[in-house]
């Protein structure tokens, strides 16, 4: 989170503008990756379509700036999305796709964040569908960047590790903000946190979490998710989560300062 400034220009106190929160929005896929493609929902443009939703009430908000990595249906790269994301100097970072699975009773919302512990073999496996993109990349070793750490000393190691535990600490929280919102709402589907190596997930460098917001393979959800006021509904929740978390994340650096 960055600070707020004070300015004093010719002797009056100028209001400090409120420290932004910037959000970068990450619809998944897109132009010649469709994603998932089943019951005739494509998932690119569907998490493309949620993710505008969520763009508008974000936008509405005068402490969120909003970077989308595609606003309209375009191929980008994974690395590409993370690189968006450093250069912004984003807060957070939220990845949006929608799940399949052979097996069609397979349900629910799923936030995925990264962590250390031992990945269960199906995350794995969706972590793999999600990350194709790279696999299939030729230049994967300009992209994979190198391991930076074992260049650097050991107390450049420390703060490192320092900062990948708050990290991992702050997507935590997002994603138990996330489950609160759909648990406090009886007609929303299962929501389950998860942790897997998805690779944009992985590769930023603040908060970041993966919503797969249902799967398409499931004929009732695939009906559920096309339709418009539930996509809105989507948002919506997704929107709430957020806030609440900024409220959190505020209100301990608040305790931190005092
Ligand atoms: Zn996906």
């Amino acid at each position: 989170m960055k600070q707020i400034l004070c300015a004093l220009i010719a002797g009056v106190w100028v209001t400090p503008a409120l420290a932004s929160f910037h959000i970068v929005l990450d619809p998944g896929h897109g132009g010649v990756d469709k994603g998932a493609v089943y019951n005739s929902i494509r998932e690119a443009d569907l998490v493309l379509t949620v993710a505008q939703r969520l763009q508008t009430l974000l936008k509405e908000h005068p402490e969120f700036t909003i970077t989308m990595t595609r606003e309209k249906d375009r191929a980008i790269t994974l690395p590409e999305r993370v690189k968006m994301a450093e250069e912004a100097n984003a807060d957070l970072y939220v990845s949006l796709h929608a799940n399949a699975a052979l097996d069609q009773r397979a349900k629910g919302v799923e936030f995925f964040f990264q962590n250390n512990m031992p990945v269960d073999e199906d995350s794995l496996y969706l972590a793999n569908q999600e990350n194709q993109a790279i696999l299939n990349a030729r230049d994967i070793h300009t992209i994979s960047g190198g391991d930076e750490l074992s260049k650097k000393g050991d107390i450049a190691a420390i703060v490192e590790d320092m900062r990948r535990q708050n990290r991992m600490f702050s997507s935590l929280r997002l994603t138990k903000a996330l489950t609160t919102i759909w648990e406090n709402d009886e007609n929303a589907m299962q929501a389950t946190i998860k942790q897997a190596p998805f690779y944009v997930i992985s590769k930023t460098s603040m908060p970041a979490v993966l919503i797969e917001i249902g799967f398409i393979s499931n004929p009732r959800e695939a009906k559920r998710l096309q339709q418009k006021d539930y996509q809105k509904d989507l948002a919506q929740k997704i929107y709430n989560a957020l806030v609440s978390y900024k409220e959190k994340m505020d209100n301990s650096s608040a305790k931190n300062l005092n």
